[in-house]
């Protein structure tokens, strides 16, 4: 599958590493364990892979994980200070946000679409980071994957009141009005999100590319549903990050 290394913040810190990858994966076989997707990207260290259901439950991960680590169930956020284990987020139109705290050397990863945006996800990563390990938002970068975009993400069909919820939440700028279609702007609405909660703009890097119509072919669950017309996305994005001290080679 297509590697794609991005570039991004998270280089050379303050002496550690983090690195960030997107892969194309066959969504079919890889929701196992995260010990199988581990070795199919040749991972040396163990994985985090969160069950994903659009909650806004965040894990703090505090112990070592076990080789043979199963999906964690019920969460789709996951904040860890050890150096020895790998978070790992999918998606597939959804936002998918890597975050480091660069003083208290932190890490956490989300996974939030409209449902994760609404019930606020990244203001209980940045909660649980502050109480826990004392960071302080200034000094959290964040950077998200491709993601579908406003110039695709219709929602005048949805069945939920979601563009009255979205305009409410964070103004009529969160919508993209076109005729009689309404498009939702995720990317908009999380950063307004992440400013309320002092995150500074210099520290985000939003994604600006779209899943759904990018000529990179990413992933899109949209786009196979709703343009495509088949049943089945066959791929899913997949970002990590990990911490990792100076003169490693991961
Ligand atoms: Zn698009």
């Amino acid at each position: 599958m297509g590697y794609r290394l991005f570039p991004g913040f998270f280089k050379a810190i303050n002496g550690i590493h983090t690195t960030f990858y997107i892969e194309k994966l066959r969504s079919s076989i890889d929701r196992k364990t995260s010990q199988d997707l581990s070795r199919r990207l040749g991972l040396a260290k163990p994985l985090a892979v969160m069950e994903q259901v659009h909650s806004n439950s965040v894990l703090v991960i505090k112990s070592a994980l076990p080789k043979k680590q199963e999906i964690i169930q019920g969460v789709d956020a996951l904040i860890t200070k050890r150096d020895d284990v790998i978070l790992g987020v999918y998606s597939g139109d959804c936002v998918a946000a890597l975050c480091f705290d660069q003083e208290k050397r932190v890490i956490a990863v989300f996974h939030a679409g409209y449902n994760g945006i609404l019930s606020d996800i990244s203001g209980k990563v940045i909660y649980r980071m502050i109480h826990e390990f004392d960071s302080n938002p200034r000094d959290i970068l964040i950077q998200t994957a491709p993601a579908i975009q406003s110039c695709c993400y219709n929602v005048s069909d949805a069945r939920d009141n979601r563009v009255q919820r979205f305009s409410s939440q964070f103004g009529d700028d969160a919508i993209v009005k076109q005729g009689s279609n309404a498009y939702l702007d995720l990317r908009y609405a999380l950063k307004r999100q992440l400013t309320k909660h002092k995150i500074s703009r210099k520290n985000m890097l939003l994604s600006r590319e779209c899943t759904a119509c990018s000529e990179n072919d990413y992933p899109s669950h949209y786009r196979t549903k709703f343009i495509e017309k088949k049943k089945q996305r066959e791929y899913t994005l997949f970002s990590t990050i990990e911490l990792t001290h100076d003169g490693s080679t991961t």
